[in-house]
């Protein structure tokens, strides 16, 4: 047994120490011999840089016990980030723009009642589903975001609409809806976002509550009843950096809350002169921590390479007292996928083109 955890223990230092170099080269298409047709080096080496693109996502950090982890669940949260995964890679490995990929890999994660974003959404203390979403053009520093949307299926592609057909940068709840229905976004009736999962999480609150909470908390917001967020950061062969992030937010939360998901800079964050960051946590702390656009300001203003960053970011978290994670991706293509909490749902694309999927530490 002690032989078994020490060989985990060891896989994931490897996995963790390798992976950031590993993505230097990552999906590097098998760049021409250097020599091979003209006897020179290229004279550019930012178009072999510009080869290389990649993914990273999450969906979500928060107290994941495999105690609790049945197989068949886990291998669904696994499945849907596979597919999430897929969904974007396929796009980047075909050209395509990073914000679509980001956009594509959020929009599975939306679908699927396993993620706290659109369909699997929590509930809020009046047993409403309010979801937020954001999107980042780092090539432009255009951004868009929906707050407390109860009836877009997508979020994330109604904040897509509002950062590129409104000159806006975040529109709420009735505004926000309709502009989904001016320009043609799927609505639902508020029951496409009921599961029963989740609403046991909030009934499981509810009693809490009514026996004082948690020390003397008014809103007792259990460690299971984390339900994280989703979120993708990509890299595409233009260079182009994108990030997206959509949440149901957390359980119980007072209706009209809005978390660090669609606030520009807490949230989500890309820049394509430093990195593209999606966070999930406790999201006042990481709006009070300006947790994503901290990456890239380390990055432009210190010079520190993508995981020191992320790491010093995810740290001022820690120490207002707020738990979390984020996933980053650099304009080399490297990744960063720090958290602190027990586990973090995410995959990302190793350069062999091998999926990458993991939960726990
Ligand atoms: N960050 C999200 C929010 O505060 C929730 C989460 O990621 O767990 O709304």
């Amino acid at each position: 047994m002690k032989l078994l955890a020490a060989a985990n223990c060891f896989f994931v230092f490897l996995l963790f120490s390798a992976a950031p170099k590993a993505f230097e080269a990552l999906a590097q298409e098998p760049a021409p011999s250097p020599t091979a047709a003209t006897g020179k080096r290229p004279e550019n080496q930012e178009e072999m840089q510009r080869k290389n693109f990649g993914i990273v996502i999450h969906g979500g950090a928060g107290t994941i016990e495999r105690s609790t982890m049945t197989p068949e669940k886990e291998r669904a949260y696994r499945a849907g980030l596979e597919r999430a995964l897929t969904a974007g890679y396929e796009i980047l490995k075909r050209g395509g723009s990073s914000l679509d990929a980001t956009e594509a890999a959020v929009r599975v994660l939306e679908d699927d009642p396993h993620f706290n974003a659109g369909r699997g959404s929590v509930f809020t203390s009046a047993g409403t589903n309010e979801m937020d979403a954001s999107i980042m053009d780092g090539n432009t520093l255009k951004a868009g975001a929906v707050a407390s949307v109860k009836r877009v299926k997508n979020p994330v592609s109604l904040a897509r609409l509002v950062m590129e057909k409104s000159p806006h940068v975040i529109l709420d709840c009735v505004g926000a809806e309709a502009f989904a229905k001016e320009n043609g976004i799927e609505l639902v009736d508020p029951k496409y976002f009921f599961t029963q999962e989740r609403w046991d999480a909030l009934q499981k609150i509810k009693e809490a509550e009514k026996h004082g909470g948690v020390g003397g908390k008014r809103f007792f917001i259990s460690e299971d009843g984390r339900h994280g967020t989703v979120g993708a950061v990509a890299l595409d062969k233009a260079g182009n950096l994108a990030a997206a992030t959509s949440t149901g937010g957390m359980d119980n939360k007072l209706p009209g809350r809005i978390g660090d998901t669609p606030v520009i800079g807490a949230g989500t964050y890309a820049n394509n002169q430093t990195c593209a960051v999606s966070c999930t946590g406790d999201g006042e702390y990481f709006i009070r921590a300006g947790v994503a656009h901290e990456v890239s300001a380390l990055i432009e203003y210190r010079g520190m390479k993508l995981q020191e960053a992320a790491q010093m970011a995810l740290d001022a978290v820690e120490k207002l007292g707020g738990a979390g994670g984020l996933i980053a991706i650099d304009k080399n293509g490297e990744i960063a996928l720090p958290f602190n909490t027990n586990g973090m749902y995410r995959g990302y694309v190793d350069p062999n083109g091998k999926f990458v999927v993991e939960i726990y530490k």
